[in-house]
């Protein structure tokens, strides 16, 4: 019998970490606490923070400690337990065939002379993700096409993600084993741990939580996603003709604005409405 009765992964930044711009119910965070504390919950975090910063913010926010979490942009998962932070190598064995066998030190030297990619720092790569600085002002596809070229010639399947970083003024690489996404993590730790469907809720806020949030998961957008991360949610599992296992939180649960932490557990006290009892003083 799998004890674990309620099983939330969340999304981090600006969804149960209220670093957005709107306010965060003074409620909401204790009350995730007091969820994560109870004996028949399991919290799985999920982000793209490597552990460095997962842990940075646990700490700075005074978040509950996760039972798994899943790190670096979906390529590795970690088990928590008893304070230490261990790799589930089952998980790297899943991603590592879309590489062929290769490290991201191979694959670092056959991208090593393209013009306006700079390796990021150690600590922000690691066995399957490769991180490039490249430039904030230009397009990036014709860098892009290069790099997945010359991977696509060594018959390794990867993703790309190029996005930008307006703090540093500059442009971001990674480069992934093509099946290393968040709901691909999180489907492989439900089977890998028994979780079952109807007992497992994933909540998110922004572009990058999409797929998870319109793929049939029982899902929640928190009430604080921009406008049309919300429209393009809806619209997606309308198409997929699953627009109930996608809860959009609207506030008002234990008078909280439903905003990060709030709206979290606004969802799901929807798709499981016995968690209200826990979450009783
Ligand atoms: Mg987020």
């Amino acid at each position: 019998m799998p004890t674990h009765d309620v099983v939330l992964c969340t999304d981090l930044d600006r969804t149960v970490i209220p670093n957005g711009d709107q306010p965060e119910s003074p409620e909401a965070r204790p009350l995730l606490r007091r969820f994560a504390a109870h004996p028949e919950s399991t919290l799985v975090y999920v982000s793209g923070r490597d552990r460095g910063l997962l842990q940075d913010a646990i700490r700075d926010y005074d978040l509950p400690v996760p039972d798994y979490a899943i790190g670096d942009v979906g390529t590795t998962i970690y088990r928590v337990q008893g304070g230490r932070w261990q790799t589930l190598d089952a998980w790297s064995r899943e991603i590592a065939p879309d590489w062929q066998g290769r490290d991201r030190t191979d694959l670092a030297e056959l991208l090593r002379d393209i013009d306006g990619l700079r390796l990021q720092e150690d600590e922000k790569q690691n066995d399957f993700k490769l991180s490039y600085y490249g430039p904030e002002n230009t397009r990036p596809d014709a860098l892009v096409d290069e790099v997945r070229r010359r991977l696509e010639a060594e018959g390794i399947r990867a993703s790309l993600i190029w996005s930008i970083d307006e703090q540093a003024h500059c442009g971001l690489l990674d480069v992934l084993p093509a099946s290393a996404n968040k709901r691909h993590a999180i489907g492989f730790l439900m089977r890998e741990r028994g979780f079952a469907d109807r007992q497992t809720v994933f909540a998110g806020d922004s572009g990058n939580d999409l797929e998870v949030l319109v793929s049939g998961m029982q899902a929640v957008l928190v009430r604080n996603a921009p406008a049309e991360v919300r429209e393009e949610a809806e619209r997606r599992v309308a198409e997929a003709g699953h627009a109930e296992r996608l809860y959009l939180a609207r506030g008002g649960f234990l008078g909280m604005n439903g905003n990060y932490s709030a709206g979290v557990l606004e969802g799901l006290a929807h798709f499981l409405p016995h968690i209200r009892e826990w979450l009783a003083p």
